[in-house]
């Protein structure tokens, strides 16, 4: 016998939880609800940061709001206020406990700690089915970012990219952070295998989380991330390792792929977060394309009775993601070329803007034509077959 759900989440994660946070703040919040996690356990191993017009999602715990954002390159460094895209931190204990603490008030909501073993469809086609190893339960629609869906194969993906990064939390003994300015991008020309660049978050003047990150298609030696933060300490803050301690780790890979969309794992059971492709292909970020596939399941949900399914991105926006993806994977030191003319020739709220998507096509060309444009040429005639498959 199933237990029935008006609907399952399969995954309390980034998506999992949001999906749940945002039924809850909706009519949805009289369902009844299941929601299912191997280990459910809130972990303060993930910084979700992103940049925002307006009031942040979660804006009671974001854990830090910054109003200057600074870039790094060979020649120059600068600093730019923000009027518009605020860039926020929140930190993944901070989200998980409170969502969490939300579900185990609420009666119609229940946590199942429990590994998902496997999502089929029922043979009624009108609902989809979730096995853990003692039991099965069933919902006329199933949300999950547990599993990788079908059909993305390996073969799939001709850009395998990855943002691999590991970063310290720490304290100095001293105060050499300017707690209102996070460091986007600081590159590092030095490194050559992929683009490479560190990024700060200061807490305060004295403490921060500095990570060390890479897009390229393979990950480095753990000593080689740390060799390459402490040299920043060094050089940047003349910091030696008796001047800070290390409070937390954070290390993590995100997929910066040229995936297809596939909406759907099963019928009636629905991909999202990571595994719905929900990643920005060129940044790997995800945090608000989660925010925004979560409305748009809500809305649906609410207006139609089914999940609206929408892609991430326009497909212009697809275009120039693959066009990047194909610079950064076959020519990295042109791509490092293109973030320096990006970042030198243009606001950082008019990147964001462009980033976030929420650009027009003059807005765009404006980015474009600030950039080097020879790499990009070559990069739309490789990829234009692979840009109709998408
Ligand atoms: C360290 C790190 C930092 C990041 N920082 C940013 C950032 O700053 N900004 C940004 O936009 N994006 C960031 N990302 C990318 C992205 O936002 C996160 O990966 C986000 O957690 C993705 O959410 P998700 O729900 O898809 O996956 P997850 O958060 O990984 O959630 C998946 C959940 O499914 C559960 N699960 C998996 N398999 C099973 C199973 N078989 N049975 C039961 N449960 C299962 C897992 O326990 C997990 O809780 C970061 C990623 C990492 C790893």
């Amino acid at each position: 016998m199933y237990q029935e759900y008006d609907y399952i989440i399969a995954g309390a994660g980034a998506a999992g939880l949001s999906l749940a946070w945002g039924m809850l703040q909706s009519p949805l919040a009289d369902k009844n609800v299941l929601v299912v996690d191997a280990d459910p356990t809130p972990r303060h191993d993930k910084t979700w940061c992103f940049w925002h017009a307006g009031t942040p999602p979660f804006s009671d715990i974001i854990h830090k709001r910054w109003s200057t954002v600074e870039i790094g390159t060979p020649e120059e460094r600068f600093s730019q206020p923000v009027d518009e895209y605020h860039y926020y931190g929140l930190r993944s204990i901070d989200f998980q406990q409170n969502v969490l603490q939300a579900i185990s008030a609420h009666d119609r909501f229940h946590l199942l700690e429990n590994a998902v073993t496997d999502l089929t469809a029922h043979p009624s086609e009108q609902a989809a089915i979730l096995h853990t190893p003692d039991h099965t339960y069933q919902a006329p629609y199933i949300f999950q970012s547990c599993f990788r869906p079908p059909g993305l194969e390996e073969a799939d993906i001709r850009y395998p990219l990855k943002q691999h990064f590991m970063g310290w939390e720490l304290t100095a003994n001293r105060e050499v952070f300017d707690a209102s300015a996070c460091v986007l991008m600081d590159f590092d020309e030095t490194f050559t295998d992929g683009v490479a660049f560190m990024y700060l978050l200061p807490w305060d003047d004295t403490s921060g989380l500095l990570e060390y990150t890479v897009f390229s298609d393979r990950l480095l030696r753990r000593e080689v991330y740390e060799e390459k933060i402490a040299l920043y300490l060094h050089n940047r803050f003349g910091l030696q390792p008796i001047d800070y301690q290390i409070t937390r780790e954070e290390r993590g890979v995100i997929p910066m792929q040229d995936r297809p969309f596939i909406p759907w794992y099963k019928p009636r059971i629905m991909n999202i977060g990571t595994r719905g492709g929900l990643t920005k292909p060129s940044t790997g970020y995800t945090f608000i394309r989660i925010q925004d596939q979560v409305r748009g399941i809500i809305d649906g949900l609410l207006s139609e009775g089914a999940p609206r399914v929408s892609p991430p991105s326009k497909r212009r926006f697809r275009a120039y993601d693959l066009w990047l993806l194909h610079i950064l994977y076959t020519e990295p030191r042109e791509a490092l070329d293109i973030f320096f003319h990006l970042f030198r020739n243009n606001a950082i709220d008019d990147i964001f803007r462009f980033l976030n998507e929420d650009s027009t096509l003059i807005d765009d060309l404006k980015i474009m034509s600030s950039v080097p444009y020879r790499p990009f040429l070559k990069a739309i005639w490789k990829s234009r077959r692979r840009l109709r498959e998408l």
